[in-house]
């Protein structure tokens, strides 16, 4: 038995990208040092966090940062809000986010952090209390040049701000030590669309190749989202700007299906943004004017609900699909499933998907979210690019990079795909899986610069 406490989504993470580097193991068996190396973080920081709420009385939460490795570049990764925070979760995105970011393209390293602390029902003072806290304690351990956190769950531009006004008293340093600043102050254009927009771009790739039928430029391909935050409210948009139609959104409390063929409109996907930013849930949204083509799924995900759908966008939070509305989502027809969040699927979802697309034909492809997801980073690493050179680029030109990234990432998880999928390429028409391609592919580059820098032999 290990000594060491059970870190059960860590430890998905780890056997996720075990079993995907099988083959390239079998061939070159030298990297497995790199593989034990590469799973203990390089640091890994515990604070106590202190704040004051409304009525004067202490609270006390447990503050966090994995500063996981930092081969390729500084620390980069983001801060997590919300009271199910752990160090499993945070071990688990602090891994993932470094095989990402090392398919990004771009010189960053990997790391997370965050607070169980929940900023639910929390009042903007209380919120700006914490945030001071909070970096009192994170301030000692980052820098433009060490480590750049940004947002995630729980964590928008309100509490950047917070962030880097602490940061900025506390230091007297003006630096670009997070990313998804506000654009006046030093932030890039496109951050906030930067996960959303790359996934789409990233998606648009996947059904050129596997079914073109299925074109978002037509509101007849059907697209189903979970969760209603920053990474699926953007989904969403650029789903709705090229012309297919959303079917579907979530978060903690419950699903809201479309019952029209015109599915969610842009106005709506704002309101529901507004909704979120005042802490709202999506089952208010029923008192909205046009609430009857919308059912409401308390305590439910989208993916059981939907009689017809072809792609599908997880964008809540980890493991959330699981095997039986994978199989569900199967019979719906789906075809795409590529993940906003982070491990948006159980490994038993992914067994599901990935048979499906072993059996070639009309298939199920699945794109783990350190490929399809990496776009937010990529921004966030333009951001810091930004910064060094004190300029900001136009959107046009940051999105333009973006689908660049998201395009390269593609082609990055296709051909390792190609070559490190083994017997799942024996059928002509079997698509390689992109699971083992982003997995194989990222892993080389952070065991190549480790080795390179003498972090293992
Ligand atoms: P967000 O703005 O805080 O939104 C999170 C959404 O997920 C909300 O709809 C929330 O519902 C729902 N949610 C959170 N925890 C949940 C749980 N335990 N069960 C069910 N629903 C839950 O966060 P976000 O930035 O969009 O991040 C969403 C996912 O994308 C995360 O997995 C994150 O790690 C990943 N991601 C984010 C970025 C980024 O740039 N932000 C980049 C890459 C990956 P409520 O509104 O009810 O709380």
């Amino acid at each position: 038995m290990s000594q060491l406490p059970s870190e059960p989504e860590f430890e998905q993470a780890l056997a996720e990208l075990t079993t995907s580097l099988g083959s390239f193991l079998k061939a070159h068996p030298g990297y497995q040092k790199a593989l034990d190396t590469v799973q203990v973080p390089e640091r890994v920081i515990q604070f106590r966090v202190v704040w004051e709420d409304d009525q004067g009385q202490a609270q006390v939460n447990r503050g966090f940062r994995v500063q996981y490795n930092s081969s390729l570049g500084p620390y980069k990764g983001g801060l997590r809000l919300h009271p199910s925070v752990n160090l499993s979760i945070l071990k688990f995105l602090g891994f993932e986010q470094t095989f990402k970011n090392a398919l990004t393209g771009l010189n960053m390293g990997g790391g997370k952090g965050g607070s169980d602390f929940d900023p639910k029902g929390k009042s903007d003072a209380e919120i700006r209390r914490f945030c001071v806290s909070f970096m009192t304690q994170l301030s000692k351990h980052i820098g433009q040049d060490i480590d750049v956190p940004a947002g995630d769950i729980g964590v928008g531009g309100r509490e950047i701000g917070y962030l880097f006004g602490a940061y900025r008293k506390l230091r007297n340093e003006f630096a670009g030590i997070l990313t998804g600043k506000g654009l006046h102050w030093g932030g890039s254009n496109i951050r906030p669309e930067a996960t959303g927009y790359g996934l789409i771009y990233f998606v648009e790739h996947m059904i050129q190749k596997a079914c073109p039928e299925y074109s978002l430029s037509k509101p007849s391909t059907l697209v189903a989202i979970s969760g209603s935050g920053n990474v699926s409210q953007f989904t969403a948009l650029k789903v709705i700007e090229l012309g297919a139609t959303v079917v579907s959104l979530s978060d903690s409390k419950g699903a809201l299906i479309a019952t029209t063929d015109a599915g969610f409109s842009k106005d709506i996907i704002e309101s529901i943004g507004q909704l979120k930013l005042k802490g709202g849930f999506l089952e208010s949204f029923t008192d909205f004017a046009d609430g009857a083509n919308y059912t409401y799924h308390p305590g439910q995900r989208p993916w059981k609900h939907l009689t017809k759908v072809h792609i599908v966008l997880p964008g809540a939070t980890q493991n959330e699909v699981s095997a039986a509305e994978a199989e569900a989502l199967v019979k719906s027809g789906v075809r795409i499933v590529a993940e906003g969040s982070n491990m948006g699927c159980t490994k038993e979802a992914i067994a599901v998907f990935e048979a499906s697309r072993e059996k070639g034909g009309a298939g199920v492809w699945y794109a783990p979210g350190k490929a399809s997801n990496c776009g937010g980073v990529a921004v966030s690493g333009l951001e810091m690019a930004q910064n060094s050179q004190r300029l900001t680029w136009s959107p046009e030109e940051v999105d333009a990079k973006l689908k660049n990234i998201m395009t390269d990432c593609y082609h990055t998880c296709l051909s390792a795909g190609e070559k490190w999928s083994g017997e799942h390429n024996a059928g002509s028409d079997v698509l390689p899986s992109l699971l083992a391609g982003a997995n194989v592919a990222g892993f080389i580059k952070v065991a190549d610069a480790m080795k390179a820098q003498g972090d293992w032999w």
